[in-house]
Formats: C-alpha cells, structure tokens, sequence
C-alpha cells in the first residue's frame, strides 16, 4: 500500500521516540483523533515518564523531577480532562502560600503580589526589606519609563534594568525567573519566555500599569454575582503563580501510569522500553504536503534492527534528536538543533524533622539570587506545597543546585554536594541535624535555554523540518518548558502526521 493510499483510509503507523510526557502525550492525541492508527513508542530506559519521576521513602512522596505544572497553559489540564484524570489533581495548599528570597544571608519574604516582576502591591514594595529606598523608588517609577519603541528581541536583564533597575533585577527577578529556567537572565530572550511583560509594555506603556489596571478588572469581576474567585486566589501570594499550579495527589507518575494504561487499552499502541534509537532515515521522499503523511521512514535501533514507519515524531531533546539524523541528509537541521544549549541541575531531595530548623518554613520555598554567591539555587519547602508529601511534624525539602550559571557545582560528587546544601541549610534556614535522608538526582544538559533569537531559531527548525514531510519534533526546547508546553508540542506534532 503506498503511502498516499494509506492517507485516504487513514491507516497510518507512526514511531514516537522517547516516552516522556510529550511523547506520551502524542500518542494519546495520535490514536484519540485518528481511529485508524497505530503506535509504536521507543523509550531507552526501562521506565515510562522521562523527566518526571515520582518515588516513595518511608511515608515521604518525593517528585524526583518536576513537582507540579501550571494550569492557566491549556496542555495538561486539557490532556487530564480527556483520560478522566482531573478528580486526581490537587491544588497548591493555601496556608503557606508566598515564596522567599534570601537578602543578605536572611530569607525574606517576596513583597506580596509580587509576580516574577509584577508589581501589583506598591505598598508591598514600598515597605519590603528586600529592596533598598534607591532600589524601591527605582522600581515604582517603572510607570514613567518610556516603552521601547522597537520589536527586536531582548534578554529578560535587559528588560527589567531598563523598566525596574538593575537592583530588582539582581534582588527579586534574576532568583524567581532563574528558579524557573535554571538560567542567565543576560542571555534569556524575553519574546521567548516570558512575552506578556512585552506586551504589557507595548499595550500600557508599562508592566505596573498593566499589572494594576488587569488586578482592577479581577476585582471588578469577582464582585459580580456567581464569581468564584478563583482568579483572586490565583493572584494571592507571591513569587510564582502558586494559586495556578496543580499536581496529582499521588505524585506525577501516576499522571504517567494513566496515560499508560489509556494507550495500552486502545490496543493500537505498542510501548518497547529498554530500547534505545540509533538512526532516523527517510527510506523515499514524497511529493505530500508538510502536514500529512508522507510515509516511508526507516528507524534503525541500537541492535541494528531496521523498521519502517509512515511517520517519526522525535521528542527528545534536541542534541539527542540530531544524533538521531544522519549527517549526510540533515545537516542543516542538525546545526539548528545543536544551537539550542542545554542547562545541567541537580536536586538534592531530603526529609527532615521540622523542629529540627529554626526558621518556621512558612512559605512555599525560597530563591537565592546570584548575588548572594551561595552553592544553591533555589530551596522548594514541597511538603507545605502540597498535602501528603511528608509524615506530620516532617518535612520534605528540594534543593536546586547548578543551572547555567553555576555549573561548576555539577563537579561535586554526590556526597560533596549533599554536605554543601547541608551547609547552606544550616546557615540559611538553621537547620539543626543531619537530614533523615538525603538524595541525589542529577539532570544533566536536560533544561533548554531559551536565549536570544530564540524564536528565530525555532522558525528556521521548523522551516527546516517542512522539508521532511512525516517527520516531526517535540518536547520542551522549541515553544515553552515546562509540563503543559510539552504536552501541547507533542500534540502539534501528532496532528501534522495524522
Ligand atoms: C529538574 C527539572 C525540574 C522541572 N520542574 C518542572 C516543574 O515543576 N513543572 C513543569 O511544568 N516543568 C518542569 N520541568 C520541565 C519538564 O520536566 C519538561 O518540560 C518535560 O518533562 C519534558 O518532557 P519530554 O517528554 O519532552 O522530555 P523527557 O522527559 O526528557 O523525555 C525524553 C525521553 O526520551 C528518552 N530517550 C532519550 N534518548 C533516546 C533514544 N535514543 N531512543 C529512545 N528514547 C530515548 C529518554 O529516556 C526520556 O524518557 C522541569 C525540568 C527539569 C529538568
């Protein structure tokens, strides 16, 4: 059967590489929208999830990767509604819900509604020990700053010296953003990460406008009869959006084990674990437009086996999906997906008595700018993030170690690294004992940087990849980091070859 007579009945056979969420997640979109189709999925390791990793020590409930995702970005909820997963999702607990940041040695807190660089309470800011008076007054005259007038793009630093000063940059943005993507705010593109704040800019002239004038808008409409006040209690707190986060009550492998046992049942998907891809080529070319099927793919696996395929969604990230792609035919894409760096971090994962640290650990977690030079990123208090995450009296600690700006710390060995984040613990939050447990888990070139030109990059990929029709590639290194991002690519790329 050619592969224009299998476009017509629909039957198409189509390899997904890496069983991560978005791989996963392409393979659900896959056989939910095309009844016709079959699935085989390749996965190296022995398990299902990727990055995401959710394992139990004593009557801890420790996220090994990810710890929850954000629900304002369609990708997961929409993918929970359709396996029947939502009653499973908890939302972030109320009580403890407002970050820290470390000033001089000493956690303070966020100034409330203070939202990655959102100020929404000036008089929060106003009275916040975390910001000198220059540094204050700097950041509340960012309404009479004049908006840009170009479209070029521009790092985050860049954008917020130039709107809030380098002191908000440094105290308060560089630490909350950089807890997100690990990363040089010198070099991260704004357009790619974080385009709101330009558009706040470009719509009122400025963010603190912006972020008043829609804070107004929430309250005008919560106070209309049959408001739920759901979007007033995802702006209280501080830090990151903690009232629009969600995670499974079992922990996120268990988000991983539905979506499983959903495609397993269809019948129509063969997951092969334990097998690793060594090659992805096109057997013949086709005269099919980019958005269908063009058949006629051969995957070559790590025992030299050969199978062929309609279609191959890559979901890896993109250094691993280039040594996919032999040399000779996809040499331009290859340079455009080796010009996508990567950032390494570690978690150090421990379980603690609460009574054994002096501060309370009343907030959701802490940052630490670079500023402060200290061996840690970013310390999240999980267990007050979310129920059931530790024993009672307990709690259940992760520490972010490395990223793009540290990465000489990734040279420690596990002991070493585990001994320093005890160090820091002692002096930053006085902790008193020795963690009950203590665990190392390492992600190494695992977090995409999304610096500037990034954007163009992507387009010159996916331009690139239009030449291939039937091959296609997800995951987090092209439109967003993080869960739902990944998921929302793996369903793009499921829809261009079904
Ligand atoms: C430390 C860390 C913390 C994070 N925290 C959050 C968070 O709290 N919230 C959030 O929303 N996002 C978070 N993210 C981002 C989120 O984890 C990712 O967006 C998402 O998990 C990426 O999934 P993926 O399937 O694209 O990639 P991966 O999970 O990396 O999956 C790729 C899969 O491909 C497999 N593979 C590799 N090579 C081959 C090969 N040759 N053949 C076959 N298979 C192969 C791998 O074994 C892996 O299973 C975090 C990321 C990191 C690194």
């Amino acid at each position: 059967m050619s592969a224009e007579q299998r476009q017509t009945n629909g039957e198409v056979h189509v390899a997904i590489v890496g069983a991560g969420i978005t791989g996963l997640a392409a393979a659900h979109r896959i056989i939910s929208t095309n009844p016709a189709a079959k699935v085989t999925l390749f996965e190296a390791s022995d398990r299902l999830g990727g990055i995401i990793r959710t394992e139990h020590a004593d009557d801890y409930l420790m996220e090994l990767g990810p710890d929850s995702f954000i629900t304002n970005k369609p990708g997961g909820i929409q993918l929970c509604e359709e396996i029947g997963f939502t009653p499973q999702l908890i939302p972030t607990d109320n009580t403890f819900r407002r970050s820290l940041v470390l000033r001089k040695g000493k956690p303070q807190p966020v100034p409330d509604g203070f939202m990655l660089m959102a100020p929404a309470n000036p008089w929060a800011i106003a009275t916040t020990p975390v910001l000198s008076i220059g540094g204050k007054l700097r950041l509340l005259k960012e309404s009479f700053v004049a908006a840009k007038t170009t479209d070029d793009d521009e790092s985050l630093a860049n954008f917020v010296r130039r709107r809030f000063g380098k002191e908000t940059l440094e105290r308060l943005v560089q630490p909350l953003v950089g807890g997100i993507y690990t990363s040089d705010p010198e070099k991260l593109s704004l357009k790619a990460t974080l385009p709101r704040f330009l558009d706040m800019e470009r719509e009122f002239g400025s963010v603190t406008k912006a972020t008043l004038t829609e804070q107004k808008r929430q309250k005008a409409k919560s106070r209309q009869p049959g408001s739920s006040g759901a979007a007033a209690e995802a702006r209280s707190g501080s830090g990151a959006r903690y009232g629009l986060f969600t995670t499974p009550v079992a922990g996120l492998s268990s988000l991983v084990e539905a979506l499983e046992q959903n495609l397993c049942s269809s019948g129509r998907v063969t997951i092969c674990t334990s097998t690793p891809l060594h090659s992805v080529n096109q057997s013949s070319t086709s005269a099919a437009s980019s958005h269908t099927v063009a058949g006629n793919w051969t995957i070559q696996l790590a025992d030299k086996t050969s199978h062929n395929f309609d279609a191959v969604v890559v979901t890896l990230p993109t250094h691993k999906a280039a040594e996919l792609l032999p040399a000779e035919q996809f040499s331009n894409l290859r340079n455009s997906l080796n010009a996508i760096e990567y950032a390494s971090s570690a978690i150090v994962v421990s379980g603690h008595r609460l009574n054994d640290f002096a501060h309370p650990l009343d907030a959701f977690g802490l940052v630490v700018p670079a500023i402060e030079n200290r061996k840690v990123l970013a310390v999240s208090f999980t267990s007050r993030k979310f129920p059931n995450r530790a024993p009672d009296g307990h709690v259940l600690l992760r520490t972010f170690v490395g990223g793009a700006m540290q990465p000489e710390l990734l040279q420690q060995s596990d002991e070493e690294m585990s001994a320093s984040v005890s160090s820091e613990l002692k002096n930053i939050l006085g902790m008193k004992a020795a963690p009950q447990f203590s665990r190392v888990v390492r992600y190494n070139h695992a977090m995409p940087q999304y610096h500037v030109g990034h954007l163009d990059l992507v387009a010159q990929i996916e331009n690139q990849i239009s030449q291939f029709p039937g091959l296609q590639l997800a995951g987090s290194a092209y439109h967003g980091v993080g869960i739902p991002d990944s998921i929302a690519s793996g369903r793009t790329a499921a829809d261009r070859v079904c």
